[in-house]
């Protein structure tokens, strides 16, 4: 992470700020379901960890500090080099992740379980990277940078972006990995929606609108393009005030409803949800 940038706003918040913050991934929770967003915010439930997950952490380790080593060093060799420490750290940082590992029997979605073909899917998603861009001809303004934002209601916007490039002109690119396969079009607006949350929070915060928001989806080596305008991110901020909203009424009132879907397949919580005869605890 780049140590110490907040590029939030200098200006006061208002009286009413919320004393939360909506990241892109609690509210599309809280869209999904107001009671897993309270299992997860409320509750601070624990989850069981995934191979996915933690694939993803390490392939967003070896970029971010790919960028570290000077520009004409930034060879796949030396971002593959990096993949087996991230690894080792974040094994021994999560003892229950480790054991997921040693056991061999939980995969990734495509297979992938046991340490050496955890390794070996890691290094083909930074293969990937590499037929997408070439990072010796970049210069990232910030890694893994906190962008925040209070909206004129109050509610707070915040989140960790993977990359922000700046042009010479000041032109702003909002740039984020994503070890998955890109989404069919018909899902592509829920992609798109945690990066024009930070073009928001980053229009609000500097004033500066970003100019394109890009997707890099290593696992089937596409990226997708977004440029978005201020009628889209005034649309955006009038969603999230309308969310932030009825958070807050939520949050008072203590009545988080389930709502089933076909994403209860994904969900953790299912043993405490009435959806699956199950009893939320007390909050
Ligand atoms: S199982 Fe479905 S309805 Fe129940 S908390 Fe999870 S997402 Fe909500």
């Amino acid at each position: 992470m780049t140590a110490g940038v907040d590029i939030s706003t200098d200006c006061a918040p208002p009286p009413e700020a919320a004393e939360w913050a909506l990241s892109p991934s609690r509210a599309l929770d809280f869209k999904t379901c107001a009671l897993l967003y309270r299992f997860r915010v409320i509750d601070r439930l624990p989850e069981p960890p995934s191979l996915d997950a933690a694939r993803g952490t390490v392939v967003h380790g070896v970029l971010e500090k790919l960028f570290d080593i000077p520009a004409a060093g930034r060879t796949v060799d030396a971002a593959a080099a990096l993949i087996e420490p991230e690894w080792r750290a974040l094994l021994e940082a999560d003892p229950e992740l480790a054991a997921l590992v040693d056991d061999g029997v939980a995969e990734c979605a495509d297979g992938s379980a046991g340490l050496v073909a955890l390794l070996s899917s890691t290094r083909g998603l930074i293969d990937s990277y590499f037929t997408l861009e070439d990072p010796q001809r970049l210069e990232p303004a910030e890694r893994e940078v906190l962008v925040e934002a209070t909206l004129p209601s109050g509610v707070r916007l915040k989140g960790f972006v993977d990359r922000l490039d700046r042009s010479p002109s000041g032109e702003l690119r909002v740039v984020d990995y994503k070890t998955g396969k890109s989404p069919h079009e018909n899902f592509e607006g829920k992609a798109l929606f945690q990066l024009r949350f930070y073009a928001l929070a980053l229009w609000r915060s500097t004033g500066v609108l970003p100019r394109l928001l890009r997707l890099y989806y290593l696992r089937n080596v596409e990226a997708i393009d977004y440029a978005p305008d201020e009628r889209d991110l005034e649309g955006l901020e009038r969603q999230l005030e309308a969310l932030g909203e009825a958070i807050a009424r939520a949050r008072e009132s203590g009545d988080w409803r389930h709502k089933p879907s076909k994403l209860c397949d994904w969900c953790s919580f299912q043993s405490l949800c009435p959806a699956f005869g199950g009893t939320p605890p007390p909050l």
